[in-house]
């Protein structure tokens, strides 16, 4: 400040230096022309040099419009770095609040951000599908005008979140959402949603699978201890007390049955994938025939329908298991005199493993529920039958792992077909 004080003294001092000689040796008036022209021209200069700086001060853009003269030079050169630092700080700014935006968009989990009036800040694409928000619409707006289910409403102004709230959602029944409320910042709160419907879905299932177990094995075993208390207490004689016997053994082998089932579903599901070896197909077929043969014993006429070509590669104990209840829920379910049809078919496409039945059938409404732990149609029959209610369950398991489909077509009173399909990557010898 001090360089641009002296500068304008001696640039003063200059105008008087020059108006001297003319005041003294032309006229006194002009001398002060001289010296008033100095000071006027020192005064234009500096007023340009301000215009310049009002008018780029008005809209700031970083270019050479900002280039001063003399003193000037230096005050404008200051500003336009200055306005450039800010400009490259700025620039940093928004490319690491959108990197944060972007984070907050790869999230699985729903966020959404509140004030503390739960007016909504922010939310993820997660969050808009998860509560059907739409961000560009929704910012600001209460997020209890938008998600009113009275649950929501009022976990959000009880103001205890110790505990998540777990919300099914009114938008697709099936969906199941935990809430985690967060708060930060003072008082602002950032709600954290997670889709635990998979979660929720596998709870319920095991539920369900122990509540089951414990009814099958119960059944049996209330049968069993009636049975026992009876022989205590009750003097029978010897065809009564073989006959009880009898039924204490059907009941014994029911619950043997199940456990068995139950331990192959349970080794099929925490086995490692299943092993490569080529399954002899044609001496499984024979065997398979054997053991229907033996079922049905000379009740039913068995049929084989193959060409002997192809075998598979997986493990031989699942795809026996698998074929096996296949084979044996024919039987059960075909009426004396009816028929058992077993196929097997490989190309290079793939492979089809099938067993058709003439026996009672399957209303089609049970169909996509057949494969269920404990899923029956008729419970008395399957029971009569020897069934445990878990041998499809095996079945479709078994073939899962051999990445192959199970296929069931059925008309009640027809009959039943149940096709297992292999892709051609388990397909060998064709
Ligand atoms: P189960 O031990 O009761 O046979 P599964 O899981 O093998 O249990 O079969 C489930 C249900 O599917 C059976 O209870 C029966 O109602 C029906 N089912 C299976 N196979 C046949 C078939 N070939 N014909 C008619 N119904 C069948």
């Amino acid at each position: 400040m001090s360089s641009q004080l002296i500068r304008a003294v001696l640039l003063a001092l200059l105008a008087a230096l020059l108006a001297l000689p003319v005041g003294y040796f032309v006229a006194h008036w002009a001398g002060w022309a001289v010296f008033c022209c100095g000071l006027g021209l020192q005064l234009a200069f500096h007023f340009r040099n301000f215009a310049r700086l009002e008018r780029w001060s008005r809209s700031p853009v970083v270019d050479s419009s900002l280039e001063g003269e003399g003193a000037w030079d230096g005050v404008f050169g200051r500003l336009y770095r200055h306005e450039k630092d800010l400009r490259t700080k700025l620039a940093q700014r928004d490319h690491e609040i959108s990197m944060l935006i972007a984070a907050g968009q790869a999230l699985t989990d729903g966020v959404v951000l509140l004030d503390a009036n739960n007016l909504i800040l922010f939310c993820n694409t997660t969050a808009e599908m998860q509560l059907g928000l739409v961000i560009r619409t929704d910012r600001g707006q209460p997020v209890v005008n938008l998600v009113r289910q009275p649950e929501f409403v009022n976990y959000l102004g009880s103001n205890d979140f110790s505990r998540p709230l777990t919300l099914r959602t009114e938008r697709s029944e099936d969906r199941v959402l935990s809430i985690f409320v967060i708060p930060y910042a003072g008082d602002r709160r950032l709600m954290q949603i997670k889709d635990v419907t998979q979660t929720d879905l596998l709870d319920r299932m095991r539920r369900d699978f122990v509540a089951n177990v414990s009814h099958e094995l119960r059944t049996p075993l209330t049968v069993l201890a009636g049975f026992l208390e009876t022989l205590q207490e009750i003097e029978v004689d010897r065809d009564e007390q073989a006959r009880y016997l009898g039924m204490m053994i059907d009941q014994s082998r029911r619950m043997e049955s199940i456990v068995q089932d139950l331990l192959t579903l349970s080794s099929i599901e925490s086995a490692p994938p299943p092993e490569s070896e080529i399954v002899d197909m044609a001496n499984i077929v024979d065997k398979l025939r054997r053991d229907a043969e033996a079922l049905s014993a000379g009740r039913h006429s068995i049929v084989i329908e193959t060409d002997g070509q192809g075998d598979l590669r997986g493990s031989e104990p699942e795809l026996v298991s698998a074929f096996g209840n296949l084979v044996a829920n024919a039987v059960r379910y075909t009426p004396t005199g009816g028929r058992v049809r077993i196929s097997w078919r490989a190309n290079t496409q793939g492979a089809e493993f099938a067993v058709q039945d003439t026996g009672i059938g399957i209303d089609a409404k049970h169909i996509p529920r057949l494969t269920e732990r404990f899923y029956r149609v008729d419970r008395g029959r399957s029971r009569d039958a020897g069934g445990t209610g878990l041998g499809l369950a095996i079945v479709k398991h078994s073939l899962s792992r051999h990445q192959a489909l199970l296929d069931i077509k059925s008309t009640p009173g027809v009959g039943s077909r149940f096709a297992a399909r292999f892709p051609a990557s388990r397909v060998v010898g064709v």
